[in-house]
């Protein structure tokens, strides 16, 4: 009898869709010891998402690759409503920016799923040895209750299946456009059956594919889709409902004589349903079209039958909604159709050892845009969080903060999608006594308001222990326990001292200027996602007794033996490798060097010598304006404390002239590394 091979790991990932990709990218950035696994064969290559919000770019820019993004994608800029006239002919109605002006260096694109997840796989291979283990997935998942609150257990035990190539590599429906075989997204289309259950059945009785092993993790990410496998092993639930909508995608280069077809569109036909039009790269467009003349399936399943549904029948169901203008293909790259359902979980992890990320813990309507965007940012906000546990940096405790914010967020979601879904497929009120027809004006308000939800930007975490704000755990809306870990901890943000800062949510991003060679950073830039809190200190102009003399009060503070800087880095590490302390001025830059402030600001390395990389000024640049960062973001001439969270949210905003309270900050949730009374820094200095 062959013996099963065992091993451990301290992070296991199931699934590498967008979910599970941002995963491994964050444990490969923070160099944890992971693993993820996938059902199928290959990667996408073509269709399903598309769209990237404003605050992903901002994200996939923190990780390295979001300029190939950025690059290689269809900006949308500008958006068309057009809706039936007086005699029901469709006419553009209004035009709206598609992403709101000012609220991000990014505006709104347009790429498929396969590139992001190429991006991703890029990244993950450039810094770690982690890589994707495709046709490998679980079989049986236990957790040994009694040790998920030891931190050096591994309390999950999971049986991973190999499967052949051949079961890795999902069945395709032959569909023929003009010659060309094209793939279809319905294998993975909630019109599709889960296919989980069958696999491993088959691989089962095929010889060649039975090769079992057992793994047992400290942590596991459910990011296996809509029909999460996980889900079902630790028993949670999606709750919601489905809706009788049901939608066609198709990803065509199209003939037409439309005239806005490079604009985003949407488009409320007088009878014949609606359509939104997404211009996309290569001369792509993308239509999600609402499908009137769908047959349901007679399975009671509530699932629309897809043998009804073709290119064909969604091409004609476009020209009817479009109709006096004419639209056709030669070249069709992809297409799909699905019913929108809109679920989210009741809760999104048990004992915070097993978690549901993406498509995994809440489902809806492709066509606003967020479904991969929403996914992505589940485990952007669970990544850093348990690379820091695994590291031994912080307490269990911060886990409980992933389903306290992005439960709400995935609520806000769905409430969202309801709302424009209901907007989006209804039909156009005649006249305003028609009270069953959707208002337009309602519409184009929705939109409007929508863009805001839509662009990511507007995500704010409630008060918790990495969160310091006024509320408290009842706040959170779920029960979730998210109070500090020692009431004596707790800290307040004073809101007021920046005007322009909320704590809660993303630090805005303006550009300032390196001290030390005067090169303009967005501010974004210098806070990359790699695991790191950063303690910005926004000193005013230095050059006033006044300030000076905080900013040097406040160093000695954070150079003490007691303080953040000293009990939470581990000892020998680089005096960077949990926090870092960045000082962002607005004196004259050319009246001050870096060597004028004080070493916490630019730590000294016996092999590297000064770090000049930390110290910021708020001034004109030769070459790409000004960024006004301390007016942008309200930062008073008495200067503030800002703590930013390794995601880039906003833990903390207050005075400089306390600077213990970021250690009380962080006494609220990291771990005591060692008391040593050794300086952060030293070697001989010149
Ligand atoms: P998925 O992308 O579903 O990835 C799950 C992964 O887990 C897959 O690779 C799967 O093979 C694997 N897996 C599943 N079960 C197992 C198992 N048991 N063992 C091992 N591996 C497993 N979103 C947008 O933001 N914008 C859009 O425009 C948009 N358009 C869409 C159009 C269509 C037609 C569809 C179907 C979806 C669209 N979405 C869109 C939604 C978007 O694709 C999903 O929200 C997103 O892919 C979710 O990411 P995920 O990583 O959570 O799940």
């Amino acid at each position: 009898m062959s013996v099963i091979p065992e091993s451990n790991v301290d992070v296991l990932i199931v699934g590498a869709g967008p979910a599970g990709l941002m995963m491994a990218t964050w444990m490969a950035k923070c160099g944890i010891n992971a693993r993820i696994v996938d059902k199928r064969g290959t990667k996408i290559f073509n269709g399903q998402a598309d769209g990237l919000q404003c605050r992903t770019l901002e994200i996939l820019d923190s990780l390295g690759f979001g300029h190939r993004a950025w690059r290689e994608a269809n900006h949308m800029l500008e958006i068309c409503l057009w809706n039936p006239d007086e005699n029901g002919i469709i006419k553009r109605s209004d035009r709206i920016p598609d992403t709101i002006p000012g609220i991000s260096r990014f505006q709104q694109v347009v790429l498929h799923q396969g590139r992001i997840e190429r991006f991703f796989l890029d990244s993950i291979a450039e810094a770690s040895e982690i890589r994707v283990e495709r046709g490998v997935m679980p079989s049986s998942l236990k957790i040994d209750e009694s040790v998920v609150e030891d931190d050096a257990a591994y309390p999950i035990t999971v049986t991973l299946r190999h499967l052949t190539e051949e079961e890795a590599t999902p069945k395709q429906n032959s569909t023929s456009a003009n010659g060309q075989s094209v793939q279809d997204g319905l294998f993975r289309s909630n019109l599709a059956k889960d296919d989980t259950q069958d696999l491993l059945d088959a691989s089962k009785i095929n010889a060649k594919a039975h090769s079992e092993e057992v793994i047992h993790a400290k942590y596991m990410i459910g990011a296996d889709g809509a029909h999460s496998w996980t889900r079902n092993q630790i028993g949670l639930k999606l709750e919601g409902d489905s809706t009788d909508y049901i939608w066609g995608v198709l990803d065509i280069v199209p003939i037409t004589d439309f005239p806005d077809i490079r604009m985003r569109c949407a488009i409320h036909s007088a009878d014949c349903g609606s359509i939104m039009v997404i211009p996309r790269e290569n001369k792509l467009v993308r239509l999600y079209i609402q499908l009137t003349t769908t047959q349901k399936n007679g399975d009671n399943s509530g699932r629309a039958d897809r043998s009804k549904i073709n290119p064909q029948m969604i091409l004609e169901s476009a020209q009817r909604i479009l109709a006096p203008y004419k639209i056709t293909y030669r070249k069709l790259d992809w297409w799909t159709a699905y019913q929108i359902g809109q679920r989210v979980g009741t809760s999104f992890s048990v004992h915070e050892r097993v978690f549901l990320a993406g498509d995994a813990v809440h489902t809806h309507s492709p066509k606003a845009g967020q479904g991969m965007n929403v996914s992505m940012q589940d485990s952007f906000n669970l990544g850093w969080k348990i690379a820091s546990v695994v590291k031994g940096h912080a307490h269990r405790s911060i886990l409980k903060t992933y389903q306290s914010e992005r439960r709400r967020i995935a609520q806000d979601l769905i409430a969202f999608d309801h709302k424009f879904s209901r907007l989006f497929s209804g039909r156009p009120a005649k006249d305003v006594m028609d009270a069953e027809g959707i208002s337009m004006e309602e519409f184009k308000a929705a939109f409007e308001k929508g863009n805001m939800f839509a662009s990511g930007i507007a995500v704010n975490y409630g008060a918790s222990a990495i969160v310091a704000k006024e509320g408290s755990s009842a706040e959170q809306g779920d029960g979730t326990d998210v109070s500090v870990a020692n009431a004596k901890h707790r800290v307040i943000s004073d809101q007021s001292f920046c005007s322009g800062i909320t704590v809660g949510m993303r630090i805005p991003s303006h550009k300032v200027l390196s001290q030390a060679d005067a090169r303009p950073w967005h501010l974004h830039e210098v806070l990359p996602s790699n695991g790191r809190w950063r303690v910005i200190v926004f000193a005013g102009n230095t050059n006033e007794d006044r300030q000076r003399e905080k900013l040097w009060k406040l160093s000695e503070v954070f150079s003490a033996p007691d303080s953040f800087l000293n009990l939470y880095t581990p000892k020998g590490a680089r005096y960077d490798e949990v926090f870092e302390v960045l000082l962002i001025h607005n004196a004259p830059r050319q009246s001050v060097t870096v060597l004028d402030f004080p070493e916490v600001f630019r730590p000294y390395d016996e092999f590297d010598g000064w770090d000049y990389n930390k110290i910021f000024v708020d001034e004109v640049s030769y070459h790409e304006g000004f960024g006004n960062i301390y007016g942008a973001l309200g930062i008073p001439q008495d200067g503030a404390i800002v703590i930013v969270r390794p995601d880039q949210y906003v833990s903390y905003v207050g005075s400089m002239e306390k600077p213990a309270a970021v250690n009380s900050f962080f006494a609220g949730f990291m771990k005591e590394q060692h008391a040593s009374d050794e300086a952060q820094t030293n070697g001989t200095k010149p």
